[in-house]
């Protein structure tokens, strides 16, 4: 059984009194120890995805099952025992903390919530935890606007983990940290996975952050996953035009290579009928504007939605 399972989930919005789906008909499984990786350009719908998992959005249709069991639509009571074993880092760690309260009662609420009475053995995780993203226990009584962004964001991961969680939801967890800071949040993500043994779903718009980190890669554009695959499958064969085209966008490490192509091309419209991506894909032929590609398997175990793939 996968740890979460996600099936057919929309999620809506409304604009001038009509429907949109943000998330649309998506699709896939995280299983235990795994790294998802998420990507796409900004207001694709990834962010909405992961907060329709942690249930902080409520979704429209479809499924999420967390060890088998659905919480889609589950009262804030069945809820309380899995946001135990599912957190989330956001993007801003400074807006995800509370500035009037110190690291130590941040630290602490979760475990009183979750039935930890005892003060000797929440002192003891607290401290545990505080090693591990490397802070000194002393540091503890501070306010987030004492601490660096870098630090801030150890102080969120921190706060997710402190329930030991199955899966954490990452949602663009460096994208607002300097270049240096992202790597040693990242190498830290990673020791922490190998310690504890978690599972991930990494939504990131940035595709080489995805490529370091990610078991599995799931491609999104305009509220649907495109393609799928393993992460160096995605990498050598990727099959979908967005896929390709976004790939071209990664910056260069090599001197030699440093242009990199924009996707051009006005963004399309949600909702069928037709492929969302054809206004900006160069292979597109008139089938495109008339029938929506579906989500297909390929021999090596990928799934790509273009009807030439
Ligand atoms: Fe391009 Fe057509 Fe494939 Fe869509 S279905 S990605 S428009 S070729």
């Amino acid at each position: 059984m996968s740890l979460l399972e996600v099936k057919n989930l929309r999620t809506a919005y409304h604009s001038k009194g009509k429907a949109f789906y943000a998330v649309d008909d998506v699709s896939f499984e995280v299983g235990e120890h795994e790294t998802v990786g998420l990507v796409g350009e900004s207001g694709c719908g990834k962010s909405t995805l992961g907060k329709t998992i942690m249930r902080l959005v409520d979704p429209a249709e479809g499924q999420i099952l967390l060890k088998g069991q659905d919480i889609a639509r589950a009262p804030e009571t069945r809820l309380r025992p899995m946001r135990k074993s599912v957190q989330m880092v956001f993007q801003d760690p400074f807006a995800s903390l509370n500035p009037r309260l110190t690291i130590w009662s941040m630290l602490e609420t979760p475990l009183k919530v979750h039935g930890v009475k005892d003060p000797a053995e929440r002192k003891r995780v607290i401290s545990e935890i505080a090693e591990t993203i490397g802070f000194s226990p002393s540091v503890l009584n501070r306010y987030p606007h004492e601490f660096s962004g870098g630090q801030r964001q150890r102080i969120g991961i921190a706060r997710a983990l402190i329930l030991h969680p199955d899966l954490v939801v990452c949602d663009e967890p460096v994208s607002a940290l300097d270049l240096s800071i992202q790597a040693q949040i990242l190498n830290l993500l990673v020791d922490l996975k190998r310690e504890f043994g978690l599972a991930f779903l990494f939504i990131s718009h940035d595709l080489s952050v995805v490529r370091y980190f990610s078991d599995r890669v799931l491609v999104m554009y305009l509220g649907k996953i495109v393609e799928a695959a393993e992460q160096k499958t995605l990498w050598q064969t990727p099959r979908h035009p967005y896929t390709r085209a976004l790939l071209a966008s990664v910056p260069s490490t090599d001197p030699g290579k440093k242009i990199t192509q924009k996707i051009s091309g006005e963004i399309g419209k949600p909702g069928g009928p037709g492929c969302a991506f054809r206004s900006r894909c160069p292979l597109a032929v008139e089938r495109c504007a008339t029938d929506t590609p579906a989500l297909r398997k390929m021999p090596d175990g990928a799934s790509v939605a273009c009807h030439l793939a």
